[in-house]
């Protein structure tokens, strides 16, 4: 286990607010509990991602589509892939201050007080006995662990505990109307199932032949429960999945291809190899028949941030017996029909997201010439994803300084996201894009004027070097 350091999360939260990353949703209305909005710079991030993933899914295979479906579905979609009737989570409610709780979360944040203490053997058998009791919904055994371990409400500081019970997670509206013509619909929980009642509809448009993938971002709605951790838990985010249709009985080795594969893409981003580790679930949902989670090392500790999950051939199986409709593949290699297997990749863009900020967010100090300190705080956020790539900051507001500094913007603003800043003294400047993650700055001096040159500022190291006007678009692209 990492040590919790909830002063750096608490940090990396103040910063997301104050440079335009991440604000609490309808703040002037004291907000709204689990719901964030992304702003200038935030958006800007999570396009990125968005885009890199999307990217190195769909445009480097070639055996992988991408799809954009409807968020509102067919009822009976959430009846066929189990979510009416499994989608729940164990709760237990204080009855001192009425507040519920997830049961595995209520545990863990007691595993987490004890790793605080140093008693991470203990915090590990906790963890352990709780998953395996979660395994055979063993719901009494779980109370009692609860009153065993003496575990209490944060709010009232109680173990007054009810008994633990299962909860829907799904938030449902009203089509229609008319009330009495109006049908309850739910706002998908996944974004898998738009791609599963599509699977025949993409396969011969697109002429899929298996293995074959689709892939969709969007959003997906979740009431949860216990939400707190900032963008980490939220009731309305977005997922990034793909589902991949395979021969039955080869579930397997597909299975650990897409498990190393997803890895590889975290690493090729730029976040070090350490701060990951696999976590294979003991308890598999309805419809897995193995599942494994990527997990990362947050400040609040090892958090699941991807998971993949050999979903066998449950969905669609399930989805042709709820509409009668065959959902089955002719495979001309075998001469065969059958409802494909699939291995799912699924990962929370927000949680990348905030992966991004935890990894990036360094609080530097150092000794300046003459001695004194200096300090600043950096957002190393990986160049390919960083909000905005070069800042363009003329030394002086006159002596045509800007002209030139416009000019470059004008051209490279075509190739990636610049910004132009000429208020307050070179230094400030520079922090600010310290602050915004910003990897390069250019400055444009006098000497510019003599010699066509400006100079470039590394964000990472703080090192300048002269480099020419001519051919700094493509310098900076690869760079990144
Ligand atoms: P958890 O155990 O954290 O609730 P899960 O196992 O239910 O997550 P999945 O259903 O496998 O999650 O969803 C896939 C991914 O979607 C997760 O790995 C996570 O990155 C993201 N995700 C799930 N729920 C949320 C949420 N409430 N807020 C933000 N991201 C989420």
């Amino acid at each position: 286990m990492v040590a919790n350091d909830s002063n750096k999360f608490q940090a990396i939260i103040s910063h997301a607010k104050e440079y335009g990353f991440v604000f609490q949703s309808s703040e002037i209305y004291d907000g709204l509990s689990a719901v964030y909005d992304y702003g200038p710079w935030g958006s800007e991030l999570k396009k990125n991602i968005r885009e890199a993933w999307w990217n190195a899914m769909t445009r480097m295979h070639d055996n992988i589509v991408g799809i954009d479906t409807a968020i509102f579905m067919h009822p009976t979609t959430w009846k066929a892939s189990g979510h009416v009737d499994n989608f729940s989570d164990p709760m237990i409610d204080n009855k001192d201050s009425k507040k519920r709780y997830r049961v595995d979360h209520l545990i863990e944040a007691s595993a987490d007080v004890l790793v605080k203490e140093g008693k991470e053997t203990e915090a590990e058998q906790l963890v352990q006995k709780m998953e395996s009791l979660l395994a055979e919904n063993d719901f009494a055994g779980l109370k009692q662990m609860i009153d065993e371990h003496k575990i209490k409400c944060s709010v009232s500081n109680t173990c007054n505990w009810t008994e633990v019970r299962q909860f829907n997670l799904m938030f449902s509206t009203q089509v229609g109307s008319v009330a009495e013509d109006a049908t309850e619909i739910y706002l998908r929980p996944e974004t898998a199932q738009g791609i599963f009642v599509n699977f025949l509809n993409v396969q011969k448009t697109a002429r899929m032949k298996i293995p074959f993938g689709i892939a969709q971002v969007g959003k997906a709605f979740r009431n949860e429960i216990v939400a707190r951790q900032f963008i980490f838990r939220m009731r309305e985010f977005e997922q990034m999945e793909m589902q991949f249709f395979i021969r039955p009985g080869t579930q397997k080795e597909w299975y650990a291809y897409w498990k190393e594969e997803r890895m590889k893409w975290h690493t090729s981003l730029g976040f070090p190899a350490e701060n990951y580790r696999y976590h294979d679930h003991v308890k598999l949902a309805h419809y897995a028949d193995a599942a494994v989670d990527i997990e990362f090392a947050f400040p609040i500790g090892w958090k699941e941030v991807e998971g993949i999950h050999s979903r066998t051939d449950f969905d669609l199986k399930s989805h042709q017996q709820y509409s009668g409709k065959k959902l089955q593949y002719f495979d001309p290699e075998i001469n065969q029909n059958y409802v494909p297997f699939v291995i799912e990749t699924s990962i929370g863009l927000d949680r990348m997201f905030l992966l991004t900020l935890c990894h990036a967010y360094q609080e530097e100090k150092w000794n300046k010439e003459d001695g004194s300190e200096d300090s600043r705080v950096v957002l190393k956020i990986p160049a390919k994803l960083a909000p905005i790539k070069l800042a363009i900051l003329p030394l002086l507001k006159k002596e045509g300084l800007p002209e030139i500094a416009k000019e470059i913007m004008a051209t490279c603003r075509n190739e990636f996201y610049c910004f132009y800043e000429e208020k307050d003294t070179i230094g400030k400047r520079y922090r600010r894009m310290d602050a915004l993650g910003t990897p390069f700055c250019i400055t444009i001096d006098h000497q510019t004027k003599e010699d066509q040159t400006v100079t470039i500022r590394y964000r990472d190291t703080m090192k300048q070097e002269r480099i020419p006007i001519d051919g700094l678009a493509q310098f900076i692209k690869g760079k990144i």
